[in-house]
């Protein structure tokens, strides 16, 4: 928390945020009005901070004084947009960097130091992917990749050398569903950390922490800002974590997020419930009606009755999610045709936006990984994948129509 402003002594009793609705929280969590009394949340946009008497500033570096300090430790604007985040997730915290990927290599890195081990999921991110096949090992961290959806797998793979353990579900672009609480158990069974990948699910739809998570992380870039403005992450843990892992590693190696990049996505996640909830219901029927179409071989939907992990992912979501993945017969020529013929969708890899978005995850997400790993991830040729944003359904499902009977 920010120093004590001068400003007048509150007037009004206020509500205990933990016992407001989500909504509520989106909305009001993590507000520190300054003493200008200003209706939005106000952006701090500097990079340090001046001192009253030399005393203060060694008492804030003695750490006896919690003010803020400098821009790479903190930031008024950046912790409103933390402490929301936390609020909604029921965390004790969270800690805000400057992209998903920050995220990811920041909660797995804080935690791991050379000859450890690490579990993960296969069907990762692309980049996600390289973190845990190349960086990390470079490191000397020990990797081990396990068929997400196989139990026997994870209980094989964990071990009592086991330091932590990551998963992404549901996975980009393949929308496998992955047991966050039996796989949460069997970590704990051998005490390693579990750190889950949510941001194809996003708080609204997904609580990992309920389910036995340690650590989630994710990327602002995506739901939270929903419209294409800014890059942006956070990790959301326990204070223990945060204090006694992310920060010596977050504030010393300097991934922070810029004060405009969170006062972008503190507002955004103002709008992201009413977003997420109108994206999944649009996302549903869209999904339904490319299953309908000549061409299509398959449609990839968690809420859907043909998912192979319908039934889990209905339990563990509350919709299912934004994303649709599908895959076309003709491999990779009719996929771009599709893309080519798209007149409203836009071709991009980005995710989570108001604008619906398509691309073709194994020329352009998935590409670095490798024909092997693709296959093994299940990412075919023909496979497209649809972020269906704000636009009317009815429009949609036109422009999908068009584009994919040809
Ligand atoms: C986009 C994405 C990331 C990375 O987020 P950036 O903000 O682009 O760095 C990580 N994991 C998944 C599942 C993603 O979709």
């Amino acid at each position: 928390m920010g120093p004590e402003l001068t400003g007048p002594e509150p007037m009004k009793v206020k509500s205990d945020p933990r016992t407001w609705g989500d909504a509520t929280k989106l909305v009001r969590g993590g507000l520190d009005r300054s003493a200008h009394g200003e209706t939005s949340e106000a952006l701090y946009l500097n990079s340090g901070f001046v001192y009253d008497a030399p005393e203060t500033a060694e008492r804030r570096f003695a750490g006896e004084d919690d003010g803020y300090v400098y821009g790479r430790y903190g930031n008024p604007t950046v912790t409103m947009f933390e402490e929301r985040l936390a609020l909604l997730e029921g965390a004790e915290a969270c800690y805000a960097v400057a992209s998903g990927m920050a995220s990811v290599f920041g909660a797995l890195a804080c935690q791991l130091k050379a000859g450890d081990h690490l579990v993960s999921s296969k069907a990762l991110f692309g980049s996600c992917y390289q973190i845990v096949t190349s960086i990390l090992p470079r490191f000397g961290i020990r990797t081990t990749l396990v068929d997400g959806t196989d139990l026997d797998a994870w209980k094989e793979a964990v071990t009592a050398d086991t330091k932590c353990v990551f998963l992404e579900t549901p996975s980009n672009p393949g929308l496998e569903i992955l047991d966050i609480e039996a796989i949460c158990a069997i970590a704990r069974s051998k005490g390693a950390t579990v750190v889950v990948d949510n941001i194809f699910a996003t708080p609204i739809l997904q609580r990992p922490l309920t389910y036995g998570a340690d650590v989630i992380v994710y990327s602002g870039t995506k739901h939270m800002d929903g419209q294409g403005r800014v890059l942006g992450g956070a990790i959301v843990s326990t204070r223990k974590f945060k204090d006694e892992l992310l920060k010596p590693f977050l504030r010393h190696t300097g991934p922070s997020i810029s004060p405009f990049n969170a006062w972008v996505l503190l507002k955004g996640l103002e709008t992201m419930k009413l977003r997420v909830e109108a994206q999944s219901h649009a996302a549903l029927t869209v999904a339904e009606t490319i299953a309908t179409l000549p061409g299509v071989e398959r449609v990839l939907y968690p809420h859907l009755d043909s998912h192979p992990q319908a039934a889990l992912a209905r339990k563990q979501m509350r919709l299912g999610g934004t994303m649709v993945s599908f895959e076309v017969s003709g491999g990779k020529q009719k996929a771009f045709e599709v893309l080519r013929r798209l007149r409203i969708i836009d071709i991009s890899n980005n995710l989570g936006d108001a604008k619906s978005l398509m691309t073709h995850p194994a020329s352009t997400t998935h590409r670095n990984i490798g024909a092997e790993a693709r296959a093994a991830m299940g990412i075919t040729d023909g496979m497209l994948r649809l972020s269906v944003g704000l636009e009317d359904v009815a429009d949609l499902i036109g422009d999908l129509k068009q584009a994919v009977v040809s």
